[in-house]
Parts: structure tokens; sequence; C-alpha cells
């Protein structure tokens, strides 16, 4: 089904698209459809390439390299927004990492340096974005970022990434907190399992998902699209009370022990 929405006019920049699986890319392709000018930043001159090719059909979009813990990469980057669009109305953030050391064994083993580069990556880098973009969100602006359940409910093989999430939660509180009084609305999307690079490098993602798609209330995995949907109404003036959230677009599985029928239920 395809929304109409007019974001003609609004800039955005969207951070962590690896690619077109990347959620950052769901809800890219909403903001373009709605006639948004987006610019993207991406980590590795790796990603370049794949960056290119995706945007490469949109006019007026520009990309640049900027690792969100990099101050000298964040400065350029923003830099570069002001140059091309002198003010910004949205900000993606989508970007989340954990060393695989950290996700193999117990949490109780997390060492202090994959503790410290989860929750920079994961959480401390969307303050250092909020902050960067504050300056160019003059007339207000809508800031979003994407979350999982695992900050609530433990998921195993998870474990330091869960605290990262719960971070980034609390941090989207006191951001929105904070930049209330300009009007700059901050939420956090948290999405259900979606089959994309960071999510493959979790150990145990398949049975993950498989069990998710039988337990969620819809008896199926919500979308990278339906992510997308709701980052667009997140993004847009629909949501201008709305400020500081959790929300989630998970088809359901978050609120469910497990699904009748499913073949857990029967366990
Ligand atoms: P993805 O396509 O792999 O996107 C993650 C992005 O984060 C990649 O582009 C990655 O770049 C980037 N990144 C990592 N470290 C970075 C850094 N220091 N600076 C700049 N960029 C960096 O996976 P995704 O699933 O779409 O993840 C996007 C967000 O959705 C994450 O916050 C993730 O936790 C969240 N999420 C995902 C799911 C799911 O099931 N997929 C569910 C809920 C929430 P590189 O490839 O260069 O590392």
């Amino acid at each position: 089904m395809s929304i109409t929405l007019d974001l003609s006019g609004k800039t955005a920049l969207v951070m962590g698209v690896a690619n077109s699986r990347s959620l950052g890319w769901a809800i890219a392709q909403q903001l373009l459809a709605a006639g948004c000018r987006v610019g993207f930043s991406y980590q590795g001159e790796r990603l370049r390439g794949e960056l290119e090719k995706l945007t490469a059909p949109h006019p007026g979009t520009w990309i640049q390299q900027a690792d969100a813990t990099s101050e000298d990469d964040m400065t350029a980057l923003f830099e570069r927004v002001s140059t091309e669009f002198g003010t910004l109305d949205v900000l993606v953030h989508s970007i989340a990492f954990a060393p695989r050391t950290a996700m193999e064994g117990r949490f109780l083993h997390t060492t202090a340096d994959d503790w410290n580069t989860a929750l920079n990556v994961s959480a401390y880098t969307l303050v250092s974005a909020a902050r960067h973009a504050e300056p160019l969100m003059p007339n207000g602006g809508s800031i979003i970022s994407l979350t999982y359940h695992a900050s609530r409910q433990v998921v195993p093989k998870y474990n330091v990434m869960g605290v990262a999430k719960a971070a980034l939660e609390a941090a989207t509180r006191y951001l929105a907190a904070d930049l209330g009084d300009r009007e700059i609305r901050v939420n956090t999307i948290s999405a259900g399992p979606m089959r994309t690079i960071a999510a493959r490098s979790i150990p145990g993602f398949g049975g993950l998902y498989d069990k998710g798609a039988r337990n969620a209330a819809f008896g199926r995995n919500a979308t990278p699209e339906e992510v997308g949907k709701l980052a667009l109404f997140l993004l847009s003036d629909l949501s201008t009370g709305v400020t500081g959230q959790t929300i989630y677009v998970d088809a359901g599985l978050s609120i469910m022990t497990v699904k009748e029928g499913s073949p857990e239920s029967k366990d």
C-alpha cells in the first residue's frame, strides 16, 4: 500500500545504510517517496559503492563517509549538511555495533572494552548526532533511532547490546527533554527481528526470527517497509505531539508469551 505524505521542502540526514536490506534504507525510501531531500552517511569506504548504487536513481541525494564515533567525522558531516541544506528537519540514526566476543559467551563475562564499544557506537552516537543537529534545526525537527525489545527482556546472546538499547531508549527521553523547548522531537522505533547484516551477526538470530514469526500476534514478523512507514509518521507533522517515546513495530511480538497454536504453545 502506498502512503502519500508530502515532505517536499524538508531535509533529512540518514546515518547507517549498509545495503538495500538496512532499516535505514527502508526509512530513506519512504522519505524519498514523500519528496524529502536526503543526505546519507556511511561508516567505511567499503560501503561507498553500495550506497552510490542505491542513491543513484534519486536526484539530489548525496553521501558522505562518517564514523559516528569520530568527532572530526561528525563535525565534517554536519558541515556538509549545513552546506547542502542550510537547515535540517529530520535525523535518522540507524547505527549499532557490538564486538562478536560480547555476544558469544555469558553476559557476566562482558569486558569493559566491549561494553564501552557497544554503548559508544550504539547509544552515545545518538547523543552526539543530536548535539550536532540541534543548531541546524532552528524551526524544530524530528530525530529517530532504532531499538530492540532486548532492552526490556533478556534475549539470549544479545547481551551487552540489550544494555546498549536500554541506554538508547533512556537517552531518547533525556534528549527529548533537552530539545523540547525547540520543538525538536526525539523518538525511537523498537523493531521486531528483521534479516539485515547487523542481525545476521547476532548468534542464533535465525531461530529468533522464526520463533518471532510463529508467536507474534499477527503470526508473522513485521517488515522493514512497516518500519519505514512508522518512521515516516514520526518524521512528519502528523506526529508533532509525540516525543521521548519508544514505539514498537513488531507485528505484536512483544505483547505475547506464545501464540496459541504455535509449536511453543504445545510444549
Ligand atoms: P545494518 O544494515 O547492518 O545497519 C547498521 C549500520 O550501522 C551499518 O550501516 C553499519 O555500518 C553502521 N555502523 C556501525 N558502526 C558504525 C559507526 N561507528 N559509525 C557509523 N555507522 C556505523 O543493520 P540494521 O538491522 O538495519 O540496523 C539498523 C538499526 O536497526 C540498528 O540500530 C539495529 O540495532 C536496529 N534494529 C535492527 C533490528 C533487526 O532485526 N535487524 C531489530 C531492531 C532494531 P558498517 O556496515 O560499516 O558497520
